[in-house]
Order: structure tokens, then C-alpha cells, then sequence
């Protein structure tokens, strides 16, 4: 079956996506679905984005052959390594692609949530470089939980807003950022982290971080003489890094998807972020999707090991390919995502986020032939895990 990654007019992928927002942004979300297309199209736009992204986050990030994995796990293994762009991780190639369109659309100031603070930090990072004005929404057991994150933004010069409502998390935060865009829709952009929210969301999001398969079709022509893999491999949350490895392949029925969310301490435990495997149709932040909720609507608190992974929702184009079987979803629990990332440290000499350890975990669950090609997306950098993985692994 062929899936397209290209939504309807109202922005649907099947069943899932559209737009479900308070009266009052309607005009703000129409003339983002308006103008999104052709700002990003424009030579102007490219041209600035493009620059950006080689000149100050480094792109194009490589794409390693990791030949001591391809030997433990009978394939030729390529690492896309979005580990080694500024700040960090994947997410700076979407914030700088939404701040250059808010600037194109007059927009004075900047919103954003946050959870674990690696998309605050993206986006302080993109407002200081442009001088704009920016608030962080952040849940108050996140700002308590994520404290070096938090000084970093302040630093950036962003005010980190503490959200006190509900558990304190994403959620939370997201919430408190729409009520401020409902009170500041004509000079406020909210810069949204991952393929969700409303419509155009999740596609523009997609389309700022499809450079990275952009890339390795360029990069996998160059190693391997043709342009494709027989596997494509990423974590997800929301689903941005795993849209931009993806994009440039929806439709090659040559390329296999396989997905990897967080299945905490396991789906059936109560204690996960597995949303395509335990969610249910519902409306969140602005989206039709899969969501983790109670059987009369109200959204179950996720849990995982990794901050950047625990949220309650996935992106509509996610829950779509899912549906349709054109990506094979696995939920991977917190010690094989711990385990995979030490054995990456120790095969590779590469700590990986543990986000990005969910990717690599889902290789021992593989049956590759061994001139398989496999790309899987090293979306982030550990630093901010070590932590975790020094209590975690004595
Ligand atoms: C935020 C984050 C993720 C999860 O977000 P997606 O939108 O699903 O990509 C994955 N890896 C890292 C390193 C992150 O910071």
C-alpha cells in the first residue's frame, strides 16, 4: 500500500489531523495554511534557511557507516547523525525554519512550550540569534526536573514561564501556550516543536525537518551508488526527526519504515508513552489522533525514561502510516532503550540521547540480510542523559 504524505485540503492524513482550535485563532491558523506554503517555497525563504542551516547549525550533518554495529547486527548500518548539529539535536532545523517565517509574516514575538526543555532551548537559541522576544511555557515539575535546560533559555535570554495547572507537565504547558496565543493572536507566533497541533502543523514541521532525508538520499548515493536504504529507522514523540528521515521516501515502496515510541516500563503497565499502541482516537492540542485517554476523554499522564519522548499524543501523519501499515511501530521499554545506548557508547564512541536510544533498541528485534542498508536517526546527543544513564547503569 502507498501512503502519501500529502494531506487534504483541510489537513487531514486519513482519518487523522485537521485543525480543532478556539474561534478566536481561526483567522491567526487561516493565514499561517495560507501563506505557510509559499513563504517556505520562496527563493528568499531557501536561501536564508539553507545558509543557516550549514553555517550556524552545521548541516549537513553526516551520515556515518558504523561498522561495529553493522558487524553485531548483520547489516550496513548508516548513522544519520543529528547529534552533532547546534545545540544538540534535531529540533534547531524546525525553529529556525518557523522564526524565519515568522519574521516573513510580521509576527513580534515568540511562544513556545516545552517539556523536557530541548525545544525551549531551540527556540531561545533562534530568538536570540534574531532578536526576538521569547516565552517558554513549561510545566513546574518539568522547570524543577529540567534545571540545567531551564538556565540555558534564561541565558538565551527567554523568560521561562513555570505552569502550575494539572500535573505541572507538556501538557500543561501546551495549554497555558494556546491561552496566550488566544490572547495574542495577530503579533504572537507560537513555534510548536514536533508534527503535531493544528493543521499546518504537522506538515510545515515535517516539510523544515525534511532536509535530513534530503540529505541522506544525496549521502547514501555517494557510500552506497543508489539513493534509497531497504530500512529507515527513528525514535518518535511527536514525530518530527522520524517525518524529516522519512519525508523524501513515503512513497518508495523499496523502503521499509520501521518507528520506535516509548514504551516506558512496558505498554501493559499503565506506566508508558506508547501512543500508537495504547492510544485511542481523540482531539489533542488543536489535533485529530491517537491519544492516551481515559474511557470518558480525559488525557493519562505518559510515562517514559526519556523527557523528549513522553507525550501524551502522536503526530496525525504518524498515526496514519501506522493505520495504513506503511511503518511498523515497536514500543521500546527503558531498559532496552538504557541498553542500547551504552552498547552504541561502547561499539561507536557515540553517547546518544536516550530518545534516539529508543532507534537504536529496536535493532536486536530485526531480521536484516546482510546487504541490507539500514539509516537510522541518531537524533540527539546524550550530554543532557548522563544523569540518568550514571544512575541507571551502576
Ligand atoms: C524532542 C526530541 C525527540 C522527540 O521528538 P520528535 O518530534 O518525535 O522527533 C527525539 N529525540 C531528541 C533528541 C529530542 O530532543
Amino acid at each position: 500500500m502507498i501512503a502519501s504524505h500529502n494531506i487534504n485540503t483541510n489537513g487531514f492524513y486519513g482519518e487523522f489531523g485537521g485543525a480543532y482550535i478556539p474561534e478566536i485563532l481561526y483567522k491567526t491558523v487561516e493565514d499561517l495554511k495560507n501563506q505557510y506554503l509559499d513563504i517556505i517555497e520562496s527563493e528568499s525563504f531557501q536561501r536564508e534557511y539553507h545558509q543557516l542551516l550549514r553555517d550556524y547549525v552545521g548541516r549537513p550533518s553526516p551520515l556515518y557507516f558504523a561498522r561495529r554495529m553493522s558487524e553485531r547486527y548483520c547489516c550496513r548500518l548508516y548513522l544519520k547523525r543529528e547529534d552533532l548539529n547546534h545545540t544538540g539535536a534535531h529540533k534547531i532545523n524546525n525553529a529556525i525554519g518557523q522564526i524565519l517565517l515568522a519574521q516573513r509574516m510580521g509576527k513580534k514575538r515568540i511562544i513556545a512550550e516545552t517539556g523536557a526543555g530541548q525545544h525551549g532551548v531551540a527556540t531561545a537559541t533562534v530568538c536570540a540569534l534574531m532578536n526576538m522576544p521569547c516565552r517558554v511555557y513549561m510545566g513546574a515539575t518539568d522547570v524543577a526536573r529540567q534545571h540545567v535546560n531551564v538556565e540555558r533559555m534564561k541565558m538565551l535570554g527567554a523568560e521561562v514561564f513555570p505552569v502550575e495547572s494539572g500535573n505541572k507537565t507538556l501538557k500543561d504547558a501546551t495549554n497555558e501556550a494556546i491561552r496566550d496565543w488566544c490572547c495574542h493572536p495577530a503579533d504572537t507566533f507560537y513555534i510548536i516543536g514536533s508534527t503535531v497541533g493544528p493543521h499546518p502543523y504537522p506538515d510545515m514541521v515535517a516539510r523544515l525537518q525534511s532536509v535530513i532525508s534530503k540529505e541522506i538520499k544525496l549521502q547514501l548515493m555517494e557510500h552506497e551508488g543508489r539513493d534509497y536504504p531497504d530500512y529507515l529507522m527513528a525514535c518518535v514523540g511527536g514525530g518530527s526527526n522520524a517525518a524529516g528521515t522519512i519525508y523524501h521516501y513515503l512513497d518508495d515502496e523499496r523502503v521499509s519504515i520501521v518507528l520506535g515510541e516509548a514504551g516506558g516500563h512496558g505498554i501493559d503497565s499503565g506506566e508508558t508513552a506508547a501512543t500508537i499502541h495504547c492510544g485511542t482516537l481523540g482531539i489533542i492540542h488543536g489535533a485529530r489522533t491517537l491519544v492516551m485517554q481515559t474511557e470518558d476523554g480525559q488525557i493519562t499522564e505518559p510515562y517514559s525514561i526519556s523527557a523528549g519522548l513522553d507525550y501524551p499524543g502522536i503526530g496525525p501523519l504518524h498515526a496514519y502510516l501506522a493505520r495504513c501499515g506503511r511503518a511498523t511501530v515497536m514500543a521500546i521499554n527503558d531498559d532496552e532503550a538504557l541498553a542500547a545506548a551504552y552498547e552504541l557508547t561502547r561499539l561507536e564512541g557515540i553517547i546518544p540521547a536516550l530518545e534516539s536510544a529508543h532507534a537504536l533498541a529496536m535493532l536486536p528485534k530485526m531480521q536484516f540480510r546482510p546487504e541490507d542498508v539500514v539509516v537510522l536517526t541518531v537524533s540527539g546527543r546524550g550530554d543532557k542523559d548522563l544523569g540518568t544513564y550514571l544512575r541507571e547503569m551502576k
